[in-house]
């Protein structure tokens, strides 16, 4: 790295209508481990943000992004255009950032806007990428990743030598879990520095113009942004996702399955949950005839409160359910559905 100075990793945060999304957290947790894995004292973990310019950051903005782990610095881009993601702007604003500052590593999350601008931004600055990373760690003159290949049902681990830095990293959100905040969070408050990019109006060219933001039906929300999860197995039958995404819909949850279940085509491969399907870390799982074998459970690790309904006491999945229900899922989800509806009406 750049002689014996004092490298810089950024994180790049998210935000979903002004809110931060909990991905930050994470890619801060397994951003502060590169730092610690790293040289004493040669890597600094640093926070990015993009917006248009707002009243000074209050302690409430800071403390909602930093609840677990603080950087040493947040740098704050503000432009107009910043006010609403685009392509363009994040691509131009995080360039002429990097050319400002020199970071050795970019890293943000995975997610649908993440994966449109850091390609972008790799492409046109002729920068390395590893993209969707399970995990990394930054040594001297390289990059070693864990990525999942054929759909998650193979493991990579790959040393890249850095020729160029910045190298760019996308994370896979719902990886590691949001980390639990703490009081107080690690590190002392960052230290605050504001810059505005000279970004001219053909940066926001309209290529691209946002029209509506649209939330999706709770049940199809995807997997790793999930606050609550109701999942089915073998258990259920076809006929029982029926049933099972009728009461995920009055709930606001989203669907998810056993691989048994998408193997069979009852539901999507998208909503399968376990070691080769998703990682998810709901406030809320139910699980519905899903026995627990391990390949499923690895990926509820993270989930808060976990539910099974079952016939058979003996299922493995009772073992980690904070609350077990003895019985036919069909028979439950039809029930509970019935009670929710008399709520909604009576209300
Ligand atoms: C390399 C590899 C990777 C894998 N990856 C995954 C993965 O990512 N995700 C995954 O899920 N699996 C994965 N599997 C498969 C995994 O091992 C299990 O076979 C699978 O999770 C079982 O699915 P299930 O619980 O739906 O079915 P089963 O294990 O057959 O369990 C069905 C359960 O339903 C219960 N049941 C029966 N009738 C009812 C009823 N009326 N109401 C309620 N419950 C009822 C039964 O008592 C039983 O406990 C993988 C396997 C391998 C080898």
């Amino acid at each position: 790295m750049r002689g014996e100075s004092v490298a810089e990793l950024w994180v790049v945060l998210q935000e979903y209508e002004g809110l931060p999304p909990e991905y930050n957290q994470e890619v801060l947790a397994e951003a502060q481990e590169v730092v610690e894995h790293y040289p004493a004292g040669r890597l600094q973990l640093c926070a990015v943000q993009l917006r248009a310019p707002l009243p000074d950051l209050t302690e409430k903005s800071l403390e909602e992004n930093f609840r677990t782990i603080r950087p040493e610095r947040l740098y704050v881009l503000e432009h107009r255009g910043l006010a609403q993601y685009t392509t363009e702007g994040y691509v131009a604003a995080l360039s002429w950032l990097i050319r400002e500052r020199e970071p050795a590593l970019i890293v943000t999350s995975a997610t649908a806007n993440g994966q449109d601008w850091v390609p972008r931004l790799a492409a046109q600055l002729g920068l390395p990428l590893v993209a969707r990373c399970l995990s990394f760690r930054l040594e001297q003159e390289a990059l070693l990743s864990l990525r999942a290949l054929y759909g998650g049902r193979a493991y990579v681990q790959t040393r890249m030598r850095l020729p160029r830095l910045p190298a760019l990293v996308t994370f896979v959100p719902g990886t590691r879990g949001i980390p639990p905040a703490t009081h107080p969070p690690r590190g002392r408050p960052p230290e605050v520095i504001t810059y505005r990019p000279p970004l001219g109006t053909e940066t926001f060219s309209q290529r691209l113009r946002s029209l509506a933001v649209e939330a999706p039906a709770a049940e199809e929300v995807e997997l790793e942004a999930a606050e609550k999860i109701v999942a089915g197995g073998r258990g259920l039958g076809r006929e029982g996702f029926a049933e099972l995404a009728t009461f995920a819909r009055l709930l606001g949850a989203a669907v998810g399955a056993s691989r048994v279940a998408t193997d069979r085509g009852w539901v999507e491969p998208e909503r399968q949950i376990g070691a080769t399907g998703k990682s998810v870390s709901p406030r809320l799982y139910i699980a519905c005839g899903i026995s627990g074998a391990a390949q499923h459970t690895s990926g509820i690790r993270e989930a808060q409160t976990i539910v099974a309904i079952n016939p058979d006491r003996n299922a493995p999945i009772f073992a980690l359910a904070d609350l077990g229900l003895l019985g036919d899922a069909r028979e439950v989800l039809r029930r509970a559905a019935e009670l929710l509806q008399e709520e909604t009406v009576g209300t």
